[in-house]
C-alpha cells in the first residue's frame, strides 16, 4: 500500500474542489486496494469535499490546524472542528507555512502533539532550502526538523507520516533524483531509530517524498523501498494527472 496525498494549497473554491473530487472518483475506483488517497483541500472546501468523498475510498486531510482546542485564537481552526468535517489527517509544518507564515519549530511541535492526542494522523513536512543545501547542511537541517517536531512526543500506538520535501524543488517542475530522496528518507529513519529505540517504526512511521511529483516521475518514487508514497501539490489539481498518478502507483505496487 502506498500513499498518495494531494495538497491543494490555497487553490479551488468549494464548488471547484468538490467537482474535482467528483471527476476523480470514478477514475481511481479500481486502484484503491493499492493506494491510500488523502485529499487536502482548503478549510473552506472541507465540508463540500467531505460530502462528495463519502464511499469513494478516499480520505480527507487538512492543511493546517491549531494546537489549541478552544479559545481566543482568531482565524484558527481546531482539531475538534476538523474532526466534525470528517478529517483524518493533518499536514503540519509545510515549508510554505514555515517560511512565509513564520511557523516556528515550537508551533510545529505543539501541533504535532495536539494532532496525535486528537487521534488524527499528522503529515509532518520537512526539507532543506536551496542555501542550506549549498552550505552542505541538508542532512543536519532535516534531522533537526524531525527532532524538534517530535520533542517530548511518545509514538507508542501512534501513526505519523513524514514527507521529505526539499523546499527549493516545490512547485519548480523539477523533482530531485530518487537517490537524493532515498538518502533523506534514510536520514529521517535514523533520527527516528535514535529517538524511539523501542518502537516498531515500520508500524508507526511512513516516509514520503514531495516536490514537483507528476505522472512522468512518480514511478521512481513509488518504486523505492525507502519511500511509502508521495505528497503532490500542483499536479494533483488536474483530474487526468491525479487519476494517472494513482493508476501508476497501482501498477507499480
Ligand atoms: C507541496 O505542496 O507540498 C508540493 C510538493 O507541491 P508541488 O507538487 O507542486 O511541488
Amino acid at each position: 500500500m502506498k500513499y498518495f496525498i494531494a495538497n491543494w494549497k490555497m487553490n479551488l473554491t468549494a464548488a471547484a474542489a468538490s467537482q474535482l473530487v467528483g471527476q476523480v472518483r470514478p477514475l481511481i475506483k479500481s486502484y484503491l486496494d493499492k493506494t491510500e488517497i488523502i485529499v487536502c483541500p482548503s478549510f473552506t472546501s472541507l465540508s463540500a469535499v467531505a460530502k462528495n468523498i463519502i464511499d469513494s475510498g478516499m480520505q480527507i486531510g487538512a492543511q493546517n490546524c491549531s494546537w489549541q482546542d478552544v479559545g481566543s485564537l482568531t482565524g484558527e481552526v481546531s482539531l475538534t472542528m476538523l474532526k466534525e468535517w470528517g478529517v483524518s489527517h493533518v499536514i503540519v509544518g509545510h515549508s510554505e507555512r514555515r517560511q512565509r507564515l513564520c511557523e516556528s519549530e515550537e508551533m510545529i511541535n505543539q501541533k504535532m502533539s495536539a494532532v496525535l492526542k486528537s487521534g488524527l494522523v499528522p503529515i509532518l513536512c520537512v526539507g532543506e532550502t536551496f542555501s542550506e543545501r549549498q552550505e552542505g547542511r541538508k542532512d543536519f537541517v532535516i534531522a533537526g526538523q524531525v527532532e524538534s517536531a517530535l520533542k517530548n512526543i511518545q509514538l507508542i500506538e501512534k501513526k505519523i507520516l513524514i514527507a521529505y520535501e526539499p523546499v527549493w524543488v516545490i512547485g519548480s517542475g523539477q523533482a530531485v533524483k530518487i537517490d537524493e530522496a532515498e538518502h533523506a528518507a534514510r536520514v529521517i529513519k535514523q533520527v527516528l531509530i535514535d529517538l524511539y529505540p523501542d518502537i516498531d517504526l515500520k508500524q508507526s512511521v511512513q516516509v514520503l517524498y514531495g516536490g514537483s511529483v507528476d505522472s512522468k516521475n512518480i514511478s521512481y518514487f513509488i518504486s523505492s523501498e525507502y519511500l511509502s508514497g508521495v505528497l503532490v501539490g500542483g499536479a494533483s489539481l488536474q483530474t487526468d494527472e491525479f487519476a494517472n498518478m494513482v493508476k501508476i502507483i497501482s501498477e507499480r505496487t
